[in-house]
């Protein structure tokens, strides 16, 4: 939504004077266009689009197969939303403020023609004429396949999870038997095609995986990738999760620092959910992500939209808000426009805030990873 030159906060919503970016409207004339704030005066940055439900694996802590087996009933093709109605929500997005896109799912390379919806998406600029930066977070499984096509696409970054090095313990994770050696290969191929550095994402669940900790640091040192722990969190209401479970970041950190020994890095930007570590000698960046000992809900710039058009303003939300029934209902871009200001000023999530300081949380059945991307 835009604002005339010099008003302040209009009454399309609650917004940032200093934020604002200004685009052109003709010579001489430009419009100011500040991004949306929440009440806690969180700009909404980032939006991650969920593809497709679907997935190859069955990754304990995510889609465990005991819940999402064969007679699970995926979502029909009809119900998802199309790439043109994914594009319309981000163009409006991106209008708005967004700077970042990430497309997710599921396995969202499992959606067939993703390289045309990243070509699509890659059309889009921020209203002071910058590309956006569009990610896709895959388990790699086709990546070799496509990684090629999707850089020509536009495509920026991707960022491809891997929770060990070691094939029994990463097959007993997604549980299909996928072997290690093939997602090494294709963050591989995807360095090749030019969407290096890769940032690899290894969950840590105590008892699982965590004796993979520093081997997992070893193999990707000097290689410019940039592998980051993510805290084993209570995503959805499926994953079993119990507190004991998580290796808390400062104790995956404690352990590299014992071999390997690093030292802090300051953060790429406001919002970054990962926090930045380097090796003393050069070996490059790694991250911790600590969503259950250190929430950085305070910093949230983050929306998700499901793959059937739910805006969901939390990663541990129990309900949505339907974008698709109201473009499916004709609505017109301003009143989407109005919708997504209207959903982002009375945001007021906080839940791993909330998680950490064990305070009551809201009930309700939260909604799940695979369904509305990580
Ligand atoms: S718990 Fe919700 S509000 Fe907090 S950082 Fe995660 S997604 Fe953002």
């Amino acid at each position: 939504m835009v604002t005339t030159t010099t008003t302040s906060s209009s009454a399309t919503g609650s917004r940032s004077e200093s934020e604002s970016e200004f685009r052109p409207t003709g010579p001489g004339r430009k419009e100011r266009v500040s991004p949306l704030l929440d009440t806690r005066g969180r700009a909404l940055r980032d939006i991650r689009f969920s593809v497709t439900d679907r997935c190859n694996f069955r990754c304990v802590y995510c889609m465990p197969k005991e819940i999402f087996g064969r007679d699970y009933a995926f979502m029909p093709r009809e119900e998802l939303l199309s790439f043109e109605e994914i594009t319309r929500l981000a163009r409006i997005s991106v209008a708005n403020g967004v700077e970042k896109l990430r497309l997710t799912g599921g396995e969202p390379l499992l959606r067939k023609g993703l390289p045309e919806l990243v070509s699509m998406l890659s059309e889009l600029r921020t209203p002071d004429g910058r590309e956006v930066d569009i990610a896709v977070t895959t388990n790699g499984s086709a990546l070799g396949h496509l990684a090629a096509d999707l850089k020509q696409a536009g495509l920026k970054r991707v960022t491809v999870s891997l929770d060990s090095l070691n094939d029994e313990v990463f097959q007993s994770m997604n549980d299909v038997r996928f072997p290690v050696s093939k997602v090494l290969s294709a963050i591989d191929v995807a360095q090749e095609v030019g969407l290096g550095p890769i940032k690899i994402n290894m969950v840590v669940k105590r008892g699982l995986n965590d004796n993979d900790i520093v081997a997992m640091a070893e193999h990707f040192r000097g290689t410019g990738h940039i592998l980051r722990f993510i805290e084993f969190m209570d995503v959805g209401s499926t994953n079993g999760w119990e507190l004991r479970q998580v290796v808390s970041s400062a104790e995956v950190l404690a352990r590299i620092n014992e071999v390997f020994p690093i030292e802090p890095l300051e953060e790429n930007y406001s919002g970054e959910t990962s926090r930045r570590w380097k090796y003393k000698d050069g070996a490059g960046e790694i991250g911790v992500i600590s969503s259950v000992t250190q929430s950085f809900c305070h910093s949230c710039t983050r929306a998700r939209i499901s793959v059937d058009g739910k805006l969901y303003t939390c990663l541990f939300a129990t309900g949505g808000h339907d974008l698709r029934e109201m473009m499916r209902g004709g609505c017109s871009d301003e009143e989407l426009e109005a919708k997504l200001a209207w959903i982002w000023n009375s945001r007021t999530d906080r839940y791993s805030e909330l998680r950490m300081a064990n305070t009551p949380r809201q009930t309700g059945k939260r909604i799940e990873m695979s369904y509305i991307g990580g």
